[in-house]
């Protein structure tokens, strides 16, 4: 090929407009008729993924375009909408979408399911579409149709620029539109490819000591060297070739959070690990993005012991946070890991719901004595295939509680660093060197656990006999891991 012509085509590839698009979300193509929706959604989206208005009037009234049968067509394709979302299948919405009223239902169904909803606008001059419903085949709408949907988008532009979408994709020529490149994005919490086998810690707060202790018991070989930069690094493999998971809450409290933060960071960075942000770390991002933070809870010790450090490694650390996901699906879906648990119906979803609850737990709304937000033992009530392990509140014993397990031994208050291999689901653990720091409650015991509260028994019966009516439904036994003994293996 000629030079020319190389450059050319290249040229042309640079020119195609890249559409990001989750490949779990709701898709609302908005435009007047005659502006290419359909056209665009058969180009780029499976056939069973559109929902279009056209489609459904057909279907209902065998003619497209009969008006009379417009309320029943938007009710089913509102229900097939839902039926799909709830199955966490991607969805278009191929209609004019130009009035508020048409989008806030479908804005409504999204946020009901916890998926990305994402608008693609086609805002063209008013001659584009006349001229396009001339020339389509079959089928005119007519100027005055499209006049006044037209006039609907223009007052309609702020009112799309506040509803919640993840992105906006505002096409501006037909030219565009034909050469749009539309890329699917797995959500950051989709990993179902990574099969494992894994190794989940719990909660390290910066216990470096007794994290390279639970690698090595674990299997893992590790090297300290120099970097480039001329700084320590820890690198770290496991000849099986299985891989680290950690349940979040690496720093605060503890005494070397720097080198647990420079492990897992070299970790990842060479796949050999992968960590879900907790509560803690979430602090510590908003403090190196310019938030006020306060200095409480161990975040004081996070601060100090990053003093010495270059804002070469700050800025590295605050990137490294920036890109965790608040959880992840593993393995074909069998496996979730998030750092407060995370009940079944928002595995696999991404708002901002699902990421306070992976985060901060099930919450009754409600705060103890010690002004902590009361957390709900969501996992009495699980019913749900995928293993989910996770931590946040200290147990003194990691236990089953139907699939579920809080792996959290609370090392930095001095008690164990906890591991679950994975697919054995097998415990490993070692004793903490010391109390590093003083809990505000004591762990919580297996005989806590089957309290519908995460609290201490007593604790708990307290706040149950003044607020809340006991919900038999909370209560069941806990239980051995599933398919396994789940002894602890020291
Ligand atoms: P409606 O809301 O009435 O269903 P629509 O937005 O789905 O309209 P289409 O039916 O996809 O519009 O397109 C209308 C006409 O415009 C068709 O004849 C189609 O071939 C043509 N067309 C669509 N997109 C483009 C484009 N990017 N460039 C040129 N012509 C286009
Ligand atoms: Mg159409």
């Amino acid at each position: 090929m000629e030079r020319d012509t190389v450059v050319r085509n290249e040229y042309a590839e640079l020119r195609r407009r890249r559409l990001v698009i989750p490949a779990l979300s709701l898709v609302l193509l908005v435009g007047p008729s005659g502006a290419g929706k359909s056209t665009f959604a058969r180009t780029h989206f499976r056939p069973t993924e559109i929902l279009s208005s056209d489609a459904f009037r057909a279907m209902i009234a065998d003619d497209e375009a009969d008006q009379s049968a417009t309320r029943e067509a938007f009710q089913i394709l509102h229900q097939v909408a839902e039926a799909r979302l709830r199955r966490g299948r991607l969805t278009v919405i191929d209609a004019t979408n130009t009035t508020r009223e048409a989008r806030l239902p479908l804005l409504e169904l999204a946020r009901h399911y916890h998926v990305p909803c994402i608008a693609i606008i086609f805002d063209y001059p008013l001659d584009v579409y006349l001229e396009h419903d001339r020339q389509r085949p079959g089928r005119q709408v007519g100027r005055a149709v499209i006049e006044r949907q037209l006039a609907q988008l223009t007052a309609n532009r702020s009112a799309l620029m506040e509803e919640p979408y993840q992105r906006r994709y505002w096409i501006r020529s037909p030219q565009e539109a034909s050469h749009a490149l539309l890329v699917r994005r797995p959500l950051s919490c989709d990993r179902r490819w990574w099969h494992g086998p894994f190794d989940i810690v719990g909660d390290v707060h910066g216990c470096f000591d007794e994290l390279v202790e639970l690698l090595k018991r674990l299997g893992y070989r590790l090297a300290e060297r120099r970097s480039p930069r001329g700084e320590v690094e820890y690198a770290i493999a496991h000849p099986e070739g299985r891989r680290l998971l950690f349940i979040g809450d690496l720093v605060d409290r503890g005494p070397k959070i720097i080198p647990v933060l420079r492990l897992a960071m070299t970790a990842c960075a060479r796949g050999r690990a992968a960590v879900v942000l907790g509560n803690h770390d979430r602090k510590l991002l908003r403090y190196l993005t310019g938030h006020a933070v306060r200095l409480a809870h161990g975040f004081e010790l996070t601060v100090e012991q990053l003093e010495g450090e270059s804002e070469d490694f700050k800025a590295r650390v605050r990137r490294f946070l920036q890109r965790l996901p608040h959880h992840l699906v593993l393995d074909e879906g069998r496996l979730v890991v998030a750092h407060a648990g995370l009940p079944q119906e928002y595995h696999g979803r991404d708002s901002p719901v699902v990421r306070r609850i992976a985060l901060f737990g099930v919450t009754t709304g409600e705060v103890d004595e010690h002004g902590l937000p009361i957390r709900v033992n969501w996992a009495l009530a699980y019913r749900g295939r995928a293993i989910v392990v996770y931590g946040h509140t200290p147990v003194s014993e990691a236990v089953w509680i139907n699939r579920t397990i809080n792996i959290d031994t609370g090392c930095v208050f001095g008690h164990r660093l906890t591991a679950l291999r994975y697919p054995e689901l097998e415990l490993v653990w070692v004793p903490a060197r010391h109390a590093y720091a003083v809990p505000s409650r004591r762990l919580l015991t297996p005989e806590d656990l089957t309290q519908p509260l995460l609290l201490p028994r007593e604790a708990a019966e307290k706040v149950l006999a003044q607020e809340m009516p006991r919900n038999e439904r909370l209560t069941s036994a806990v239980t051995s891991a599933p398919g396994g003994d789940g002894a602890s293996v020291a």
